[in-house]
């Protein structure tokens, strides 16, 4: 279909990924970029976004599963890539072929490791990971002396090369808060271990979106920034994307698909959650939670149709939700922008974050598998 005609889609700006990834880049000087592509790219696509990124400027890729390293490798995306969550039994070996970076938290996995290295025939490039205060990943500080003691003795039979040492932040939205400084100096402690241990790490690395973009001192040779690789403000309570120089790459519309006139007190959608206030316009929208619009936006989020904000009108439903556009001279076929940039007045990811109570990455990350995204290049 012509993409000036499907019903609804995300359109993903790609010259907007490559400009935030040479923003990071600059701001992460002289560290590299790891760009990460997790979940699709944040919802946004992750094989289009994974080669915007690199052209922006990141040297790395960073993803959560081994089908999502692998689906690079799959598309001839050969940049270093990093994937950083394992759970027993997967195909190790065929990450090690594809030369798809691990993450190690602990024996089991280095224990796989070693197995599928020694499959595959070399070494497996791995990340030694510390858990510094976040609880979720890594090696407790506890843990970790045996860890890198394991891992020093793989190297040197040859199974592991290991190529870093890194661990994440609590904090991921406000870098500034004293435990940010407790867990970068919990990780440089970490990294005094791994080089007692006689290992060589080329690389080390923390830093998450907010924390490149305001935190130097925690940047070490590598940041990984997810977020702002797309736009969105990794700080948004102390400093919007437009602050941070960055543009907002995905924008979600839909054409309206039906419009009709009603009485005064008539229930809207399911539940009649609400009711018109007098004779009026209710436009159909062909977007529902089955495209990512949630359910808990009913009467609470705005959108843009024929130059006014909007709030839904009712039940978000499955497929479709309605708007009460009084009388004004809305047709079927216009388009309704429910978030983008903001460049033509509408709302953005962050502000339907702050509606729902939630936080921008899940607005963009939710989008329904159904939903089209066309790429501007
Ligand atoms: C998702 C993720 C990131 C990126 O975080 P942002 O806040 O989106 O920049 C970095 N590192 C790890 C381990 C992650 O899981």
């Amino acid at each position: 279909m012509r993409s000036d005609v499907v019903p609804a889609r995300a359109t993903v700006d790609l010259a907007a990924v490559r400009a935030n990834v040479a923003v990071l880049v600059e701001a992460a000087a002289p560290a590299a970029v790891l760009a990460v592509v997790k979940a699709d790219g944040y919802g946004h696509g992750m094989l289009p976004c994974a080669e915007a990124a690199l052209a922006g400027g990141a040297s790395w890729l960073g993803v959560a599963t081994l089908d999502e390293a692998l689906a690079l490798r799959a598309a001839g995306i050969n940049a270093p890539t990093l994937a950083w969550l394992l759970t027993p039994g997967e195909p190790l070996a065929d990450a090690i072929t594809a030369d798809v970076d691990l993450s190690i938290s602990t024996g089991w996995a280095l224990e796989e490791v070693q197995v599928g290295a020694r499959e595959a025939g070399r070494p497996a490039r791995i990340h030694l990971k510390i858990d510094t205060g976040l609880s979720r990943g890594g090696a407790t500080a506890a843990a970790w002396p045996d860890l890198v003691e394991a891992a020093a003795k793989a190297q040197a039979d040859g199974t592991v090369h290991v190529v870093g040492v890194w661990s994440h932040f609590v904090f991921a939205d406000a870098p500034e808060h004293p435990v940010t400084s407790t867990q970068t100096a919990a990780f440089s402690d970490a990294l005094d271990a791994v080089l007692r241990a006689g290992l060589r790490p080329e690389l080390s690395h923390l830093a998450n979106s907010a924390a490149t973009l305001t935190r130097p001192d925690t940047h070490f040779d590598l940041v990984r920034p997810g977020l702002a690789v797309y736009g969105l403000s990794p700080v948004p309570t102390t400093r919007s994307a437009a602050e941070l120089g960055l543009t907002p790459a995905m924008t979600l519309s839909a054409r309206v698909a039906l419009v009709k006139r009603v009485p005064a007190g008539r229930g809207v959608s399911y539940g009649h959650r609400y009711t018109t206030m007098a004779e009026t316009t209710l436009a159909l929208v062909p977007l529902g939670y089955g495209d990512g619009v949630p359910r808990a936006a009913s009467n609470t989020v705005d959108v843009l149709l024929a130059g006014h904000r909007r709030r839904i009108a009712g039940t978000v439903c499955m497929d479709q939700f309605v708007l009460d556009v009084g009388d004004d001279p809305v047709c079927a076929g216009d388009e309704v922008l429910l978030f983008g940039p903001g460049s033509h007045g509408e709302p953005t990811a962050q502000d339907w974050a702050d509606q729902l109570d939630t936080i921008s990455y899940e607005i963009v990350t939710r989008l329904g598998r159904r939903l089209p995204i066309v790429y501007r290049p």
